[in-house]
């Protein structure tokens, strides 16, 4: 199922739990406003590449809108819907003061030189200028992207409207960026998963873990699930697979990444194929990667008892179904992974502020908004009877919806 139709069905669910009025209803669906550009850059060697853009602008009841910017060539217009839609309910769940927005360019980043990817970044700024803003609708890093791709949208939107930095988050620190942003996804997760894991009597100590995705938020998460004692038997990444009964030396495989580029030739455990990792045995597995990956065809082979969504929507809802009937316990996405966008709202309120926080209250605050949210999931969950999916989204369908009424639509 498209990562759009898996999304709106899930919302659908939840409106139908809350006894949400049609109107409302189509009102929260349909996006505040779609932009889709065409960005022409000449490369080094001379050429021309015309690549599409998109940022879609779901919803602003609570506030400006909030989301990442992905480059990747699996980018169309509806995957960014989805995952713009995504945002408004994840920005709700944390309790943070956004709505939600995505945006990205259908594009292969390792394909372009640095200086093809800064070309890109600015026109594509230049095309959003006006509809993007400290108040309207703030960017961030997400696959594809970071911290300097954020620097170059700050530096390009600056040009139009004078030196901004609360424009984007994810910055680097230099510019304003916040102390442990680059961590914050990957952090989140594991406040998240000692939420869930305590509420069953368990924690990270002990229990194996299977990690699929080694990007920003994947390598996070393998450093703090091994920090914490945890015992990651397989990880995956585009260029291969490990699997370790005993355990997977973290440190060292990360390190071997980023000597060789690739997970293949590392000595610390057997090479396996990277579509088995989903269905490895563990306690807990976590993808980290793309969406879409547990299918109805998979689900049924999952061996792990808990799904940790670190990706965006990675779980169609069939394959939903299909874990819950076998009892397997999936925290969603749009709770799972907001570490993220929490502390690009730290971020966005230092820059305000002009104040900058020392890593540990930003750290702090940060279990605090996972606790608090996961403690509001649990809630939703007991009222509704439902899953933690459907816990996640009736809370955040919720919040969105009172926020649009009380608002009204007077002209
Ligand atoms: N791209 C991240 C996400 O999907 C972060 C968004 C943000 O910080 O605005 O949640």
């Amino acid at each position: 199922m498209n990562a759009l139709a898996a999304t709106n069905r899930n919302f659908r669910h939840a409106a139908r739990l809350l006894n949400l009025d049609s109107k409302v209803e189509k009102s929260l669906l349909i996006p505040f406003r779609e932009i889709k550009v065409e960005c022409t850059i000449p490369k080094d060697d001379g050429s021309l590449a015309s690549f599409v853009g998109f940022r879609v602008q779901h919803d602003n009841a609570r506030g400006p809108m909030k989301g990442g910017i992905r480059f990747h060539p699996e980018v169309d217009h509806d995957e960014v819907n989805a995952l713009a839609q995504l945002m408004t309910w994840k920005t709700a769940v944390v309790n943070v003061p956004y709505g939600g927005a995505k945006g990205g360019i259908g594009c292969a980043p390792k394909e372009l030189s640095l200086r093809e990817l800064e070309r890109l970044t600015r026109i594509f700024t230049q095309k959003l200028h006006d509809l993007i803003g400290v108040r309207t609708d703030v960017p961030a890093p997400d696959m594809g992207t970071n911290a300097q791709t954020m620097a170059w949208i700050l530096d390009e939107y600056s040009k139009f409207h004078g030196y901004s930095p609360a424009v984007v988050t994810g910055k680097p620190i230099e510019l304003g960026g916040s102390l442990g942003r680059e961590a914050a996804t990957g952090r989140g997760v594991i406040f998240a998963t000692e939420a869930l894991l305590a509420d069953h009597g368990k924690s990270i100590n002990g229990l194996t873990f299977a990690i699929q995705g080694l990007g920003n938020v994947g390598s996070w998460v393998a450093r703090l699930v091994h920090e914490r004692g945890g015992k990651i038997v397989a990880v995956s990444d585009i260029t291969g697979a490990v699997k370790n009964p005993n355990g997977i030396d973290i440190p060292s495989l990360l390190e071997h990444k980023e000597e060789t580029g690739s997970l293949s030739s590392f000595d610390g455990g057997d090479s396996m194929n990277a579509k088995e990792l989903l269905v490895h045995e563990c306690d807990v597995l976590i993808p980290c990667a793309l969406g879409g990956v547990l299918t109805r065809e998979n689900a049924g082979d999952v061996k792990a008892k808990f799904i940790i969504e670190a990706a965006n929507h990675p779980t169609d809802p069939e394959a939903d179904e299909i874990l819950s009937k076998k009892g397997i316990v999936v925290l969603p996405d749009i709770y799972a992974n907001a570490g993220g966008v929490t502390v690009s709202y730290f971020e966005w309120v230092q820059n305000i502020q002009g104040f900058m926080w020392d890593e540990e209250k930003v750290n702090n605050e940060l279990k605090k908004y996972m606790t608090v949210a996961f403690n509001d999931i649990k809630n939703m969950c007991q009222t509704h009877e439902c899953s933690l999916r459907m816990g996640a989204f009736t809370l955040g369908v919720n919040r969105v919806a009172r926020a649009t009424l009380l608002r009204g639509w007077e002209a």
